[in-house]
């Protein structure tokens, strides 16, 4: 015997009125499994926003946003005075400040505080920081998610101290900063801009060991840096 709901359809058909028939119920392996966890985004770059010096230093010092934390002996927060005309931001601890906790103490960091004491910067003057907080291993470059993740302690420490100046030391610190791929030898040798702030790129000390005939274009560069901190170059 024919069904009411069959014959509802077949009128509903002859009608030319589209049925709507419900589906059967789907097998319990192809439902969505509520029971799983729901897969793992990428954690999000954490926002420093608001963080005083204090609560800044405590972040860097319990970070474990990424697996650096795993290998490093202490955190390298930065150095120097926190309301410095001029913010050194170099790349990451090498295996001296990752023992010290300090960025740029090894044969590197000796060149950089000559060359910054002869435009009149010594190390007690200026702000120097790193890209990175944590000391990669065997001094390899950065990962793009290490630097992400650590990205808003700098842009932070950047914030706290707002420098006239910032100068970006060898290719990962500057590319990383204004977000390119253009070599360093032509980064430099004019003024960009971080934001509001003014940025002159130079070698890495670390590079200009290994070619000290490059010196002369450094110190080119710290002049230029002078002069845009004292705003006698746009
Ligand atoms: N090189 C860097 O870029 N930073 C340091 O702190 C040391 C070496």
């Amino acid at each position: 015997m024919i069904q009411p709901e069959q014959q509802r359809r077949a009128y509903l058909e002859a009608l030319g009125i589209d049925t709507w028939v419900p589906r059967d119920e789907p097998e319990p392996a192809e439902a969505a499994d509520l029971s799983e966890e729901p897969a793992e985004e990428p954690d999000a770059p954490p926002v420093r926003d608001g963080l005083d010096w204090p609560a800044l230093r405590d972040a860097v010092s319990s970070c474990t946003q990424c697996a650096l934390h795993e290998t490093r002996t202490q955190t390298v927060f930065g150095v120097g005075n926190e309301n410095a005309d001029w913010m050194i931001i170099g790349e990451a601890p090498g295996a001296e400040e990752d023992r010290r906790g300090e960025p740029f103490v090894g044969r590197a960091g000796k060149l950089l505080d000559e060359m910054l004491r002869a435009v009149g910067q010594g190390r007690d003057k200026v702000f120097i920081a790193n890209i990175l907080k944590c000391r990669p291993p065997n001094n390899r470059d950065p990962k793009p998610e290490e630097s992400a993740q650590c990205r808003g302690y700098l842009e932070r420490q950047i914030e706290l101290v707002q420098p006239r100046i910032i100068l970006a030391v060898g290719r990962i610190a500057a590319q990383l900063l204004l977000d390119t791929d253009t070599p360093v030898g032509r980064l430099r040798g004019k003024p960009h801009r971080l934001g509001d702030t003014p940025l002159v790129v130079t070698y890495h000390p670390a590079y200009l060991l290994r070619s000290p005939s490059q010196k002369r274009k450094s110190w080119e560069d710290l002049c230029l840096a002078r002069r845009v901190a004292t705003g006698a170059a746009a």
